[in-house]
């Protein structure tokens, strides 16, 4: 009973707090916890080790994702770099070449710094992955969708080639949330996110989380995230629980409303392509059907001219020009200058991250009003 996703992610870990019965899990703004004697304590010592409210978190996260083991950091990139710190000098990584750009900045200055090399590779192309593998490859980290180009890696396959390599298969699950799909139920070992995007869905509160099974990695983690300290605090914890609750309504009104956003702009005089692996002409949209229960709610689309971006960012009215996505609000933003600004122009320019490239987070407001947005705004008068 209570099996489905749908009841699991609304009652998270506890279901409510045994002690009190209360029904929204409590918020222990506590640094420090009282110990009974010598060598005895309550479970809890000092909340960057451990905080009630952050673990209720940790563990609700690892049941949605279907791993052993959660932990909850700041913000998604302190995820990331926490999770990066159980790789050393030497070691050498294979990474999907249309990361996210906070990603792809870790990855080729703090990690380089700390000796560790990476390849960049089209991911969604298995022999590209495989091609690049080397003897002191360790691990193969992947988004799918990317971001922003929407391309489709199949997981299954990533799985199998880091299996017989023996590497680990790391996945950023941040664009389709375990709501959409389990990367760990496909056999990968390690799942990274972006808390601060459809898990808290509100664009109010940061937060990263990294879930995995393994116990030795775990263990090293977890001394990790103590050591470093880059934990999220208690009041964010609750904030991320709370938006929690309604992931699957709104996952479900996001995608609803990105697939008639973009079908409707792929139809529109000044779009030139519409990027959402929920099209059938979308390269990779039979894998996304097998490896996920759904296809998002983030849409990518070109128009004809700069003007028209320029035209967009400044006259829409319903959807707002802002970095991030997830939320409930719709947001647009302009990869080449903003998320991916960080990017090589030359990498950009392969990767489809051009002058005239939006990206669109579908909210949950009604979807003509949005469509209607962007088709005025994309006019200019
Ligand atoms: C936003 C984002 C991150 C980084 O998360 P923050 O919470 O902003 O630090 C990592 N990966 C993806 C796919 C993202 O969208």
């Amino acid at each position: 009973m209570g099996n489905s996703i749908e009841t699991k992610i609304v009652h998270g870990n506890s279901y409510f707090e045994e002690r009190t019965g209360a029904v929204s899990y409590p918020i222990y703004q506590c640094a420090t916890f009282r110990h009974p004697g010598l060598h005895e304590t309550t479970g809890y010592d000092y909340s960057r080790q451990n905080n009630p409210t952050r673990e209720e978190l940790e563990k609700s996260i690892a049941l949605l994702e279907e791993g052993k083991y959660g932990f909850a950091f700041s913000t998604g990139m302190a995820a990331i770099a926490n999770l990066f710190e159980i790789f050393s000098s030497g070691d050498h990584i294979v990474a999907t070449d249309d990361l996210y750009g906070g990603s792809y900045r870790l990855f080729t200055t703090i990690c380089k710094n700390h000796g560790i090399e990476f390849t960049f590779v089209d991911s969604s192309d298995i022999i590209e992955i495989e091609k690049s593998i080397k003897s002191n490859t360790k691990a193969i980290y992947i988004e799918t969708p990317t971001n922003p180009t929407m391309k489709i890696t199949d997981i299954k396959k990533v799985v199998k080639i880091g299996k017989k390599n023996n590497l680990l298969t790391i996945v950023d699950n941040t664009f389709m949330t375990p709501f959409f799909q389990r990367p760990l139920i496909l056999g990968a070992d390690i799942v990274v996110h972006s808390g601060t995007k459809y898990i808290g869905g509100h664009n109010d509160t940061l937060a990263g989380f990294v879930v995995l099974s393994d116990d030795k990695i775990a263990e090293k983690l977890r001394l990790i995230q103590k050591s470093t300290g880059a934990v999220i605090g208690p009041f964010d914890s609750w904030l991320i629980l709370r938006g929690l609750k309604t992931l699957a309504v709104r996952m479900e009104r996001q995608e609803k409303n990105a697939k008639y956003i973009a079908e409707k702009l792929g139809e529109n005089e000044n779009i030139e392509n519409v990027y959402y692996p929920g099209l059938e002409n979308h390269s990779g949209y039979e894998i996304a059907k097998q490896q996920a229960t759904g296809f998002g709610a983030m849409i990518s689309f070109t128009v004809k001219t700069k003007q028209q971006v320029e035209n967009i960012l400044k006259n829409v009215k319903v959807v707002m020009f802002a970095e991030s996505l997830g939320g409930v609000e719709s947001l647009i933003t302009y990869p080449a200058v903003q998320t991916h600004g960080d990017v090589p122009v030359e990498l950009r320019e392969k990767l489809g991250i051009t002058e005239t490239l939006l990206r669109l987070s579908v909210g949950i407001e009604n979807c003509e009003d949005i469509l209607n947005d962007i088709i005025q705004a994309v006019k200019g008068e």
